[in-house]
C-alpha cells in the first residue's frame, strides 16, 4: 500500500474556500492525503480552525497569533486563545514568529507575542508552528532566551540558509518546505538536501504557495504531494520514502490521532 501523506500547514478556513470546503477536503482524500493541520492566523481564524477540525475526523488544528496580527489581538482574545489551547482537536500553537520583511505589526509588539506563545509551549507541551521571515538571526535569539533546547515544534515553509537550518534542529526543531521548493527560481535545493528526513515534514500553506503545474491557481492539500516529490527529487529517494517519513515524523511532533475512516 503506498503510504498516506498528512499536510501538515494548510488554512482551511480561508475565504478562499468558501465555496467548496467540503470538496478540497475530499479531493485531498482521494489523493491519499490522509490527515491535514489547519492553522489560526488570529483568534477569529483560530476558532474557526477548530471548528472544521471538530467536523472532520482527521483534520486537526493549530491556534495562535501571526506576527503580521499580532498588533490587532486583545487580551482577552489571548485568554481564549489560551482556554482553547485545551481542547482535543487542538495540536500546536501556531502559527507565531516574526515577520519582518512587512512589518504589519510593530517588531516590539512581534517579540513580545512570540515571547508569550513560546512560554505558552513550554507550560503545556504543545509544539510550535513558527513563521519567520527576515528575522533569521533575531528569531534564534528570542527562542534562545526562553529556553536553549528541547523545544517542540517546526519552521514552517524555511527560509533559512543551511546555517539556519543547523540552528534550528539543534534547538529540536523541525522543518518543513512547501509549493514553492518546486519554482524554477527556487534557489535553496541545497538546504533540502541538507535537512534529514528524519526532521522533516511536507505542507502546502494552501490557498498560497501553490506548486507547478498548479502555479497560478489557488492551492489545496491535495497537491502536497508535488511537494514530496520534488524533495524526493532532489534527495534522490522515492516519493514513498517521503511519505513515509514525513508522515511519521508529523503523527510523532503532533501526537496524531489518526483513523481509519472506510
Ligand atoms: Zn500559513
Amino acid at each position: 500500500m503506498t503510504p498516506f501523506l498528512i499536510d501538515s500547514h494548510t488554512h482551511l478556513d480561508f475565504r478562499q474556500f468558501n465555496a467548496d470546503r467540503e470538496d478540497v477536503i475530499y479531493r485531498a482524500k482521494e489523493a491519499n492525503v490522509k490527515a491535514m493541520i489547519t492553522i489560526g492566523t488570529d483568534p477569529t481564524t483560530s476558532k474557526e480552525a477548530i471548528k472544521i477540525a471538530e467536523k472532520h475526523t482527521n483534520i486537526f488544528a493549530a491556534i495562535g497569533v501571526h506576527p503580521h496580527d499580532a498588533a490587532e489581538a486583545s487580551k482577552d482574545d489571548i485568554l481564549e486563545l489560551k482556554e482553547l489551547l485545551q481542547h482535543d482537536k487542538v495540536v500546536a500553537i501556531g502559527e507565531v514568529g516574526l515577520d519582518f520583511y512587512r512589518n504589519i505589526s510593530a517588531p516590539d509588539v512581534q517579540r513580545k507575542m512570540l515571547r508569550m506563545f513560546l512560554d505558552w509551549s513550554q507550560e503545556n507541551g504543545l509544539p510550535l508552528i513558527v513563521h519567520t521571515r527576515e528575522a533569521d538571526e533575531e528569531i534564534l535569539t528570542v527562542i534562545r532566551e526562553r529556553g536553549k533546547n528541547g523545544w517542540r515544534g517546526i519552521f514552517h515553509c524555511f527560509p533559512g540558509d543551511q546555517y539556519m537550518a543547523d540552528q534550528v534542529l539543534e534547538m529540536g526543531f523541525h522543518i518543513s518546505f512547501t509549493g514553492n521548493i518546486t519554482f524554477k527560481n527556487y534557489r535553496k535545493t541545497d538546504v533540502v538536501n541538507h535537512v534529514p528526513l528524519e526532521k522533516l515534514l511536507v505542507e502546502t500553506d494552501c490557498p498560497f504557495l501553490t506548486p507547478v503545474p498548479h502555479r497560478g491557481k489557488r492551492n489545496e492539500p491535495a497537491f502536497v504531494h508535488f511537494v514530496a516529490r520534488k524533495i524526493a527529487e532532489i534527495k534522490g529517494v522515492s516519493a514513498d520514502e517521503v511519505a513515509r517519513i514525513t508522515t511519521a515524523n508529523a503523527v510523532n511532533l503532533f501526537d496524531l490521532n489518526i483513523e481509519d475512516e472506510e
